[in-house]
């Protein structure tokens, strides 16, 4: 009993004393073990944040361009070194920043992966961002966190169910949440939106909802078991990575604000906002218009089979100046430059510098647009739509090939819808513009020998001067950055040429599609763009904000206008011939933007009231433009061929 009282009693004891005594040992091996990883984890974070300083402290290449101090200070340099070390000592003593253990830190990146997959569209689209999209999300929620706890859910849930709906559509329909399917989706009737109300779409839909709400949940408990400074530290490690990789990623500073949460957040807002603004003086005068077709119209010289084609080119941002066979020094249109059948209009004054206007004022018989008249310009407005309408009365099938920079801004939009109402389709290119290349092909099998009109009207040269072939760039080193430091302003002219250069070939291969039939392919730009010249101008702001700038400089106003025509359709006609001759005799005279609805008529022999042969430049009897041109023409093109 004795034996087994003293056993009982030193179990007692042994029981009573252990916990204090484990408790201490737990503790300071708890301790021991804290110091130890987070020490590690101390370090790393404080050197990542550390990183940040990169830029200013070795002003390495990648950086330099957004690096606006116009680069590094030894002095500077050298004491944000010191600077950096005594914050490195100090993150490691008083235990500021940390990691979160191995375990927490692996679930909250896959959580974080697993969610940004499945709801960012961009990963889909621009693999290359996936890393970027991953860490935005992160960081993002984690802030969040940091604001509203728990409540977090109610934000984030119904913004991932919407990059979820987003990117199942583009996987399924090629589609963005855009103001251009906004508009068509107010367009359709309730009926054509059921049809996508498919078992397939709902049961995706429903199981989406249900996987990404209780994955955001268990996301969110894991950021409540973290330690606050393992998020902060997090965080700013995450942040980081990706400030430093940021600049290795090729278009990564046009793709940045279009990521993730972020970028579904935008792509909604800037669709409500244009949704209030999109009735707007320009839509409401085009709205108000005539069809030029409600009048009598006939085409006397074709009988509507002769499968010939008519193409009309809408550029973007091109300059005539930038051209190859404009004379310009650099050969950025080789195809073009030696294409024997090419027209050229060495001076082609646009009429404004923002696209939809300039837009209104090619299809339609406008002369000039309101706010961009000067003196002596009055009474040129519009009178009638647009000539589409004309063509498609006179049996052409109507088709128009957009690029992506259509279903940006619903304003834009809807003055385009007005404007190709009379297209049977509108086709829209996703990615490179080379893919209407295929469309065109197809159609041109399908359409046999029936007459076809294709207006195309893609990126052209439009900022950040990316739609070029980034694997045989002619003109390098490259850069896309809006404003650049003037040191790089060379290096955004390469790429503006690279993509005046794309367009070259662009057109060559469309003119390979089109061999052996009568065709007529007539190019204009909408408007030119600033890169740089005038004092470091960029882009057109100052075109729209500075009286006169815009008409009076070549840059802005100096559009790239040419024609190529084959000798099958001046083989269809008497008249065709003639019209070809005098469109090549026009090269000599400096030209407007309003010529062009009369010429389309006149090459094509359409006759209708609202037609002007003093604004055909296939006729002799042509007018010359005669509103304010620029006062800076180069000598090149000056001088008439
Ligand atoms: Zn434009």
């Amino acid at each position: 009993m004795d034996l087994s009282g003293n056993s009982c009693h030193s179990r007692l004891t042994a029981f009573l004393e252990k916990p204090r005594i484990s408790h201490v040992d737990v503790k300071k091996l708890h301790m021991h073990s804290d110091i130890k990883t987070n020490k590690t984890s101390r370090w790393i974070t404080g050197g990542f944040v550390l990183c940040l300083f990169c830029p200013l402290i070795f002003n390495a290449e990648q950086f330099a361009p957004y690096n606006l101090q116009g680069g590094a200070n030894w002095w500077v340099s050298l004491a944000l070194i010191v600077l950096g070390i005594y914050f490195l000592h100090l993150n490691a003593k008083k235990r500021w920043l940390c990691l979160p253990p191995a375990k927490q830190l692996i679930s909250f990146l896959a959580l974080g992966t697993l969610l940004t997959c499945l709801t960012a569209p961009h990963v889909i689209i621009e693999p290359e961002m996936s890393f970027h999209c991953i860490i935005f999300f992160l960081v993002i929620t984690s802030l969040l966190w940091f604001l509203l706890r728990r409540f977090t859910l109610f934000l984030l849930i119904p913004c991932l169910i919407l990059g979820y709906i987003e990117s199942g559509a583009y996987i399924r329909y090629k589609v963005l949440f855009n103001s251009m399917l906004l508009a068509e989706t107010m367009e359709c009737s309730k009926e054509e939106l059921l049809t996508y109300a498919t078992a397939t779409n709902i049961s995706l839909l429903l199981a989406g909802i249900l996987f990404i709400s209780l994955s955001a949940y268990f996301y969110i408990r894991l950021l409540g078991r973290m330690q606050k400074r393992a998020i902060g530290g997090t965080i700013l490690t995450l942040s980081f990575s990706l400030y430093i990789l940021y600049p290795f990623v090729p278009n990564a500073c046009t793709s940045f604000s279009q990521l993730g949460l972020v970028g579904s957040y935008k792509r909604c807002n800037r669709t409500i906002k244009d949704l209030k603004r999109a009735s707007n003086a320009i839509t409401d005068t085009l709205d108000k218009l005539p069809s030029p077709a409600a009048k009598p119209s006939c085409l006397p010289v074709l009988k509507g089979d002769e499968g010939c084609v008519i193409i009309f080119h809408i550029g973007e941002s091109v300059r005539a100046d930038r051209c190859g066979f404009n004379g310009y020094s650099r050969n950025t249109t080789p195809h073009l430059s030696a294409n024997p059948r090419l027209i050229s209009w060495k001076r082609c004054v646009a009429s404004t510098p923002i696209t939809v206007t300039s837009l209104a004022v090619l299809l339609t018989n406008a002369r000039r647009w309101k706010e961009y008249t000067t003196p002596g310009d009055e009474d040129m407005d519009a009178t009638c739509g647009s000539v589409l309408d004309l063509f498609k009365a006179n049996g052409f099938s109507m088709h128009a090939f957009m690029g992506s920079l259509s279903r940006q801004s619903l304003r834009a939009d809807k003055v385009l819808r007005l404007l190709t109402s009379a297209c049977e389709k509108r086709h829209y290119t996703n990615d490179d513009v080379m893919e209407t290349i295929d469309k065109i092909g197809e159609n041109l099998d399908k359409a046999g020998k029936r007459n076809m009109f294709y207006l195309i009207n893609n990126e052209g040269s439009h900022s950040p001067f990316y739609m070029y072939d980034h694997k045989n760039p002619p003109f390098t080193p490259t850069l896309h950055v809006l404003s650049p430091n003037p040191r790089y302003s060379e290096a955004v002219r390469n790429a503006y040429d690279n993509c005046v250069h794309y367009t070259d070939l662009f057109v060559h291969r469309v003119l390979q599609k089109l061999e052996g039939r009568p065709y007529v392919y007539i190019y204009v730009s909408d408007h030119g763009e600033y890169i740089g010249d005038y004092n470091g101008t960029w882009g057109r702001a100052r075109a729209t904000a500075e009286k006169d700038f815009f008409q009076k400089s070549q840059g802005g106003a100096g559009v790239c206008a040419f024609a190529v025509t084959s000798p099958e359709y001046e083989a269809l006609h008497p008249q065709f011939s003639r019209s070809i001759q005098q469109l090549k005799e026009s090269q000599k005279h400096t030209i407007g933007h309003e010529h062009f609805f009369h010429t389309l008529l006149g090459i094509a022999g359409i006759k209708t009231e609202y037609y002007n042969e003093k604004l055909d430049l296939c006729q002799p009897t042509v007018t010359p433009y005669t509103g304010t041109e620029p006062e800076d023409w180069p000598e090149h093109l000056l001088n008439n061929k």
